[in-house]
């Protein structure tokens, strides 16, 4: 194995695997490394996920900009590059309810965003209860925001593809590869795998999802943020459902200065239906199973009760969520009544296949507040990507075209060429067309 690196990328999600693939587009003789404790990309977030690809109509596009573009940008892009490689995307749509009055408003908000945002009006639409009841008889809501552009697909699919392309541009990906230690020595980074090797790398991109603000922690950055993880846990449902609608239905979020939306009615791209996720707080960013939460208990719970997410967590309305959180994860049935709110004929008692839960890990800074937007924090000889949440894996791409941009204007990495193709894109049109 080689032990000098240009750059080391920690984490083979969506996102460290997409800006490999840019940094090694526009650096042939740079050595670059993506680093992953697991045995394959995409094994945590990225592949645990909902799986659309989603139009960015709940973004708004003043505050939200980045992510909005990326978004929107993203569905092209994955469209074009499912097409040229022959993967899953099937572009089925998804409608938001309104299940109550005060929820009409909100989708009259998010119809603003939506074309504020890119979206036409062949993309969109909001319908009143009879107009939604002729297309989806099953729906029971006030009032809906039928989104024709959205899509459905695998991401791990996806991020394994953009590995090989990455791998072919000459990165190297080191899996089943846990970064253990990292110290600044000279001017290099002397970072420690699996606790018994030592390589170096003259530049550090940290894209560890979960593990993200714990790294940054380490190298003396974002001391200001922590985090907290919510398990999103999702129930198949047999095959009798599959044709129920004919696309995913989510709900208004109540709350949505807190990471619980409700869960929705899903239709997976291989048309098989869930119901999910809800947002249960778990003590570790891989706390599937009782074993892993109760071995983080204790020091996660030191940590944040050391940090601003005491806060949070002493706040009543955050107890209340969480606590409906807790019980939709402890009874099936308070989790199918959250989605028989709008899709009534579902009986939970024809439910017992739990589906692949996946862990979000929000970001609270030091009043107790979750941050709503993601965090790119610049140092001397390092990048630090914290709160890529949802719909990061929309928007990997342009976002990862968008860092690496970022990296080559501020100076923190020059790459040695300023534009290149890109597989299907140039990358100096992606970046026009985030602007
Ligand atoms: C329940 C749920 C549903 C979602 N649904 C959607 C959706 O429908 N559409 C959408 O666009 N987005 C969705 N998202 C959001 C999306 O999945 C994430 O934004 C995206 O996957 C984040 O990618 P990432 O690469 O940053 O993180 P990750 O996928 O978590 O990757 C980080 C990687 O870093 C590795 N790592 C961490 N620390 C170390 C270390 N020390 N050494 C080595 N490796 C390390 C981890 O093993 C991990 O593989 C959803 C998220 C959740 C939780």
């Amino acid at each position: 194995m080689a032990h000098n690196f240009d750059i080391v990328i920690i984490g083979g999600g969506i996102l460290g695997t997409s800006i490999s693939y840019f940094l090694s587009s526009l650096n042939k003789s740079k050595k670059i490394a993506v680093i992953e404790q697991a045995h394959s990309v995409a094994f945590h977030t990225s592949g645990r996920n909902t799986g659309k690809v989603h139009a960015p109509y709940l973004y708004n596009p003043e505050k939200k900009k980045l992510f909005a573009k990326s978004a929107f940008l993203g569905y092209e892009m994955w469209e074009k590059y499912a097409e040229l490689k022959k993967l899953p995307f099937k572009k089925d749509g998804v409608i938001e309810v309104a299940v109550d009055q005060k929820g009409i408003k909100v989708l009259e908000k998010y119809l603003k965003w939506g074309k504020q945002n890119g979206l036409e009006d062949k993309d969109i639409e909001l319908m009143n209860q009879e107009e939604l009841k002729k297309i989806e008889p099953e729906i029971k809501c006030e009032s809906a925001l039928y989104v024709y552009k959205d899509a459905s697909t695998d991401y791990s699919t996806f991020t394994n593809a953009v590995m090989k392309d990455s791998k072919e541009k000459g990165t190297n990906f080191l899996l089943d590869t846990k970064v253990t230690e990292i110290k600044k020595e000279n001017d290099k980074w002397k970072i420690t795998l699996n606790d018994e090797h030592e390589i170096f790398a003259k530049f550090l991109i940290n894209a560890a999802g979960g593990e993200a603000v714990d790294i940054a922690h380490n190298v003396g950055v974002a001391e200001k943020f922590t985090d907290v993880h919510f398990r999103g846990e999702y129930w198949k449902v047999p095959k009798e459902y599959n044709n129920l609608t004919k696309s995913s239905v989510y709900s208004v979020p109540e709350f949505p200065e807190y990471p619980f939306l409700d869960p929705h009615w899903i239709i997976r791209v291989d048309g098989s239906c869930e119901i999910g996720p809800n947002a249960v707080p778990v003590f570790s960013p891989y706390g599937y199973n009782t074993s892993e939460n109760i071995k983080e208990f204790i020091p996660k719970m030191l940590e944040m009760l050391g940090s601003g997410a005491r806060k949070a967590i002493f706040d009543k309305q955050f107890q209340e969520l969480a606590m409906n959180e807790i019980q939709s994860s402890m009874s099936k049935t308070a989790m199918v009544d959250r989605v028989k709110r709008f899709l009534p004929i579902i009986d939970a008692n024809k439910i017992t296949e739990k589906g692949t839960a996946g862990i979000r890990s929000s970001i609270i800074n030091e009043d107790g507040k979750f941050v709503p937007d993601v965090i790119l924090v610049d140092d001397e000889t390092s990048f630090h990507i914290l709160n890529y949440n949802s719909p990061g894996a929309t928007g990997a791409l342009p976002f990862s075209a968008h860092i690496v941009n970022h990296l080559n204007k501020t100076g923190l990495f020059k790459s040695e060429q300023e534009d290149s193709e890109c597989g299907p894109w140039k990358f100096s049109e992606i970046i026009e067309k985030l602007q």
